[in-house]
């Protein structure tokens, strides 16, 4: 590969990017540059936060002697030449612009030797004038050194924050690179000493740990692993369990094609595939990538690389959200904690034992669940319902019928206890019910039996205009969901039914909640805005704290969570059930065993 200027027209077909504002993004550059040369190990080292010196080192195929001082020009690269090449970059870099920046603003020596040349060459820029090539030692790969960053561009060094908060900048960017590539080792170095060293992390055990090093142990204790492929996308990582939910967005982190994003549609699609399980303002944790062919993104859409464009952003944003929701519904009962639970121990009350007391199960249901007569309940009916083939447990039968055992009683109108193999399963029944309610609700809606039923006085309310545009607009959306929601003035709608299943439910509240979301999400949005209020009624309908539940009745809804979807969280992404094995109560009597 050769570097060569980039012809006149194509350099105005690329987005300009100012790549220098404080050091992490010189060695962020620098990085990215020694990763498309094939690196497969990466020394940083910095001075005064990055401030005195940024030096990074790598072992990739470095650049032949004569054309050292071209990597210096501007729009000068080896890794685009003709127009068509923007159209499927393969490498993070493509501008031929971070050199030439950066050498205009400090003190910047390269070295570098191919694998064939017997001896390594130097250049170095000072005050804008070129020195060498000069012969000089160095193993076949490229150091490139930045001394006095902004030395001669007083304004921007002033512009700099304090070292340490500089250093802390390329520590988490260091992090983000470990994250980015497990098949490169990364080293950062200050007069500290080693700040962060991650090895190439070639197996998955290795994997881990390099993930537990930048996001902390309890992040893999409760992340779950993910890999999917389908239409060409493939999808795979960690992501967290909902009960693990942060206060801030601080552990998200999304790479295309080992390109680190912060993407609109993608935190669109994560929101959407974690709105059932999250608690309202949490937010998930996540590490996640995602590959694809390069011609079907175009990545010199924005300064910085940060953002991109999908060329067909529906497709991806639906395999994403798709992807990660299914995943998180298949978060069901025990399989977060099968790990804890030891070998069988407990006998298991025989089939129908417990669960025999069918009408009085069913009246409970019958009670409470109004509005989903339609909807009869797969384990109700049909009480040794296959579990799903994903639980197993170890040690123990693999075909566990009812992992959350049977309920013995009832604990101050709040808990479910319940024998279960191995231990005691605690449930909090409010929480439970109110997900298996919603979910029925939810299933309802999916298979498009919303009836609608007619207000007797139909609501009329004030929006804005452009609301009132996409009310009438998406009149055929709003009538799939049981709302006849129609235009009465530029700026007025009016909603004369909604769906039965919703009848308590606030009409205006819930028109606007979906016209705003509709604005801010495009169809999805309603639908999301509708699956919200169906979250609402579940928690008024769910089964309140002083009720007093019958074995049977608490027998049901054990049932049920072990059948229904993402049965390991509320609504509110609050835990429903919990585990205290029968090793945790002998060590609370001191009971050898
Ligand atoms: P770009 O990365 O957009 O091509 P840069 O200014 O970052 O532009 O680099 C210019 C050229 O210098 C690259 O295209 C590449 O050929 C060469 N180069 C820079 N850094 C390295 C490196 N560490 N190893 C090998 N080649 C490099
Ligand atoms: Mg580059």
């Amino acid at each position: 590969m050769t570097i060569r200027v980039l012809p006149e027209q194509l350099i105005h077909q690329i987005a300009a990017g100012e790549v220098v504002e404080r050091p992490a993004s010189v060695i962020k550059e620098l990085v990215e540059n020694s990763l498309d040369a094939g690196a497969h190990s990466i020394d940083i080292e910095v001075e005064a936060g990055g401030a005195e010196l940024c030096r990074v080192r790598d072992d990739g195929t470095g650049i032949a002697a004569d054309e050292l001082a071209l990597a210096l020009a501007r729009h000068a690269t080896s890794k685009i030449g003709r127009i068509e090449d923007l159209e499927s970059v393969r490498t993070l870099g493509f501008r031929g612009e971070a050199l030439p920046s950066i050498a205009s603003v400090s003190r910047t020596t390269i070295v570098s030797r191919t694998p064939d040349a017997p001896v390594a060459t130097a250049v170095s820029v000072v005050d804008g004038v070129l020195r060498g090539p000069s012969p000089q030692a160095h193993p076949p790969g490229t150091t490139v050194e930045v001394r006095d960053l902004f030395f001669n561009v007083p304004a921007r060094r002033k512009f700099l924050r304090s070292e340490r908060t500089e250093l802390g900048q390329v520590e988490r960017l260091v992090e983000r690179l470990a994250l980015s590539r497990f098949d490169v080792g990364f080293r950062l170095a200050s007069a500290r000493g080693t700040l962060a060293d991650h090895p190439p992390a070639r197996d998955e055990r290795a994997q881990d740990a390099r993930v537990a090093a930048v996001l902390g142990e309890e992040f893999i204790a409760h992340a779950l692993k993910l890999d999917h492929e389908g239409a060409g996308l493939r999808l795979r990582g960690w992501f967290c369990m909902p009960t693990y939910a942060r206060s801030q967005a601080d552990q998200q982190h999304f790479f295309l094609n080992g390109r680190p994003l912060r993407d609109k549609l993608v935190a669109s699609a994560v929101r959407l595939a974690y709105r059932d399980v999250l608690y309202h303002g949490r937010q998930p944790a996540y590490v996640l990538y995602l590959e694809m062919d390069p011609a079907r993104v175009d990545v010199n859409a924005h300064p910085q690389k940060l953002e991109v464009r999908f060329r067909d952003p529906r497709l991806v944003h639906d395999f994403l959200f798709r992807t990660l929701e299914r995943a998180l519904a298949e978060t069901r009962p025990l399989q977060n904690a099968a790990e804890a639970i030891p070998a069988a121990r407990f006998s298991i009350p025989p089939r129908g034992g417990s669960a025999g007391s069918q009408t009085s199960a069913l009246d409970f249901y019958a009670a409470l669940g109004n509005g989903v007569r339609d909807q009869p309940n797969a384990a109700l009916a049909e009480p040794d319902a296959a579990y799903p083939a994903s639980l197993t447990i170890p040690g123990a039968e693999p075909s566990l019928a009812h992992p959350l055992g049977y309920a013995i009683a009832q604990l101050h109108g709040v808990y479910i206890l319940a024998q279960a193999q191995g231990g005691l399963v605690l449930v909090d029944m409010h929480a439970a019910h109110e997900r298996t309610t919603y979910e029925r609700l939810k299933a309802s809606l999916e298979s498009h039996r919303i009836a609608a039923q007619p207000l007797l006085v139909p609501v009329a309310l004030n929006v804005a205009v452009a609301e009132a545009d996409e009310a009438e607009a998406h009149r055929a959306l709003f009538d799939e969901l049981g709302i006849e929601l129609s235009r009465s003035g530029p700026a007025q709608v009016i909603v004369r039914s909604m769906p039965a299943l919703l009848a308590a439910a606030d009409p205006a509240a819930l028109a606007r909640d979906m016209l705003a979301d509709l604005r801010e999400q495009g169809s999805g949005g309603a639908r999301q805005a509708l699956e919200r209020a169906l979250g609402t009624m579940a928690c008024h309908q769910a089964v309140r704290a002083n009720r007093r539940l019958s074995v049977p009745e608490m027998n049901a809804l054990l049932r049920e969570m072990e059948t229904t979807l993402r049965a390991d969280q509320c609504v509110h992404g609050r835990p429903t059930w919990s585990f205290v094995g029968m090793d945790e109560l002998d060590r609370l009597f001191m009971r050898g065993r």
